[in-house]
């Protein structure tokens, strides 16, 4: 069994039987030290996603544009556990909805990380592109009058 895990599982220390993958741009997320000490302890391998599935995610998710659910390392870590699951047994670990409705669009096997339900742990945000004001919703920033864009915020793991 594959684990192509996200960011999630390094943070929340759950542990997994088997392999564990995960992609470079998860770890730079890690900024915390404790998340990234549980990453090394874990044996987890780094590997780049591959351009091709990268591709293949887009195309088959059907985003055409830059998606406001979905960041670049999410589209990695799926384009990893697409790679896998096409010729092993592979699940992916992800407490992030928009990251496990995709996979599942793709036939990605999911499983969470947290014991929390997901809508629990993400929740949306708008963030003026101006002033950098954050606001629970809205398009256009209530001070500055800038465009707001959509920002996953994410509870911290104190909470979880
Ligand atoms: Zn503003």
């Amino acid at each position: 069994m594959i684990h192509i895990a996200d960011a999630s599982l390094f943070i929340i220390r759950k542990r997994l039987e088997g392999s564990i993958v995960t992609v470079p741009s998860v770890v730079e997320e890690l900024r915390d030290e404790n998340s990234r000490t549980t990453m090394e302890l874990m044996n987890v391998r780094v590997e780049p996603p591959l351009p091709s599935f990268k591709t293949k995610v887009r195309t088959k998710a059907g985003i055409t544009r830059d998606s406001e659910e979905l960041s670049g390392t999410d589209i990695d870590i799926l384009a990893k556990a697409l790679e896998y699951s096409e010729r092993e047994d592979t699940v992916l670990v992800t407490d992030d909805f928009a990251v496990q409705n995709t996979a599942l669009r793709l036939g990605i096997r999911v499983m969470p990380a947290g014991q929390r339900k997901i809508k629990d742990v993400l929740i949306w945000e708008k963030q003026c592109i101006g002033c950098k004001r954050r606001f629970p919703q809205g398009d256009e920033c209530p001070v500055c009058g800038s465009q707001m864009k959509k920002r996953r915020k994410s509870v911290g793991k104190n909470s979880l």
